[in-house]
């Protein structure tokens, strides 16, 4: 029997008896990181990284959760089991199993650009490398964070002297913070939509520092708006109190901006391919430094990646789970997933 089975309640270690980010409740629940694809109500125990805790306090309420650092063993049933930062969100951690030498590592979703708050990802050797691959296909290569910010704060500038608001839609666990860290020093004030404002609240009680948000109310007056900066989440789009901070400037924060007209399909005046994903580069390096003998590809492109992998001499299997249609799908047009299907080897799309 493999060590860890991918069952229809998900990731299942039998030997240890725990789940690993179960989709249905469960007994044990070792949960990767916060976001709501990952980590789900309903399970009697969650064993996470402790940064991790007040999210899923906010998310999930009150529940029994045991925490650990980083590298820390826990033992289930003579399993070892260890979390290491996998630097896509705060608190977001890679879960390493191992029973009678034999090494899994599940990734959860991961980038290898450090981030300055989600940690330094680090791979970790192991037998089977179970890997995402939202962004999976060679099209995908971000350029350094420092780039996008840059192109972000002219943006804003822009928007500024024409007297705008500059909307950025951003995921509100985790670009959100990004975001907010790296530009709030280009504009008076930042205002920030319910979700976002309460994500930074979580995080503040747990100690962390940001730089000062102001939720969005009606008693705003408009003209405070004009020439600052609002942060909120994809959903919000179309709500109808960005009516009220018009003229407003938009734009997405996601890895799907990465496609060419897909801000432009979207109705959006500027896409940023900011991502909390591993690009092309960053999922194959990471997959080379496990040292895995065996891979399994889910969430995202998995055909394409695990057929790639096998034709460079990596055994890969692809898996269907219910992880996905999270952070990045809520800014992602529907459009995006359909041109960016391409065939990988195809030399045009290395652009
Ligand atoms: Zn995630
Ligand atoms: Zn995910």
């Amino acid at each position: 029997m493999p060590l860890i089975e991918f069952t229809d309640k998900g990731l299942y270690c039998a030997q240890g008896q725990f789940y690993i980010d179960p989709w249905q409740p469960v007994n044990k629940a070792i949960i990767t990181h916060a976001h709501s694809d990952h980590a789900r109500w309903g399970s009697s125990y969650y064993l996470c990284h402790h940064l991790t805790k007040p999210i899923l306090q906010l998310r999930l309420g009150d529940n029994n959760y045991q925490t650990v650092e980083w590298n820390e063993p826990v033992y289930m049933n003579g399993v070892t089991i260890t979390l290491h930062p996998a630097g896509h969100i705060i608190g977001s951690s890679q879960i390493r199993v191992e029973y009678n030498g034999e090494i899994w590592v599940v990734s959860g979703d991961y980038k290898t650009e450090n981030d300055g708050i989600s940690g330094q990802f680090e791979p970790v050797r192991c037998h089977t490398f179970i890997t995402e691959s939202t962004f999976g296909l060679p099209i995908y290569r971000w350029q350094p964070q420092e780039v996008l910010f840059a192109s972000m704060r002219k943006w804003i500038a822009q928007n500024k002297e024409q007297g705008r608001t500059s909307l950025l839609l951003a995921y509100s666990l985790g670009k959100s913070q990004r975001v907010i860290k790296a530009l709030a020093d280009s504009v008076d004030h930042v205002f920030v939509h319910g979700a976002v404002y309460n994500t930074q609240q979580a995080l503040q009680h747990a100690g962390w520092r940001f730089p000062e948000v102001e939720k969005v109310t009606n008693d705003i007056p408009k003209e405070l708006f004009h020439q600052n900066l609002v942060v909120a989440p994809g959903s919000a789009a179309d709500s109808p109190w960005i009516k009220k901070m018009q003229p407003v400037s938009t734009g997405i924060c996601s890895g799907w901006m990465q496609v060419r007209g897909n801000a432009r399909r979207r109705n959006t005046d500027a896409g940023f391919a900011l991502s909390d994903h591993a690009d092309w580069d960053g999922l194959l390096q990471t997959v080379k430094a496990t040292g895995a003998e065996k891979v399994f590809v889910t969430h995202g492109f998995q055909s394409a990646f695990s057929r790639f992998l096998n034709e460079n001499g990596i055994e890969a299997g692809e898996v269907k789970t219910a992880f996905g249609n999270e952070e990045e799908d809520e800014t992602i047009p529907e459009t995006a997933i359909e041109s960016s299907a391409v065939n990988i080897n195809d030399p045009e799309n290395e652009a």
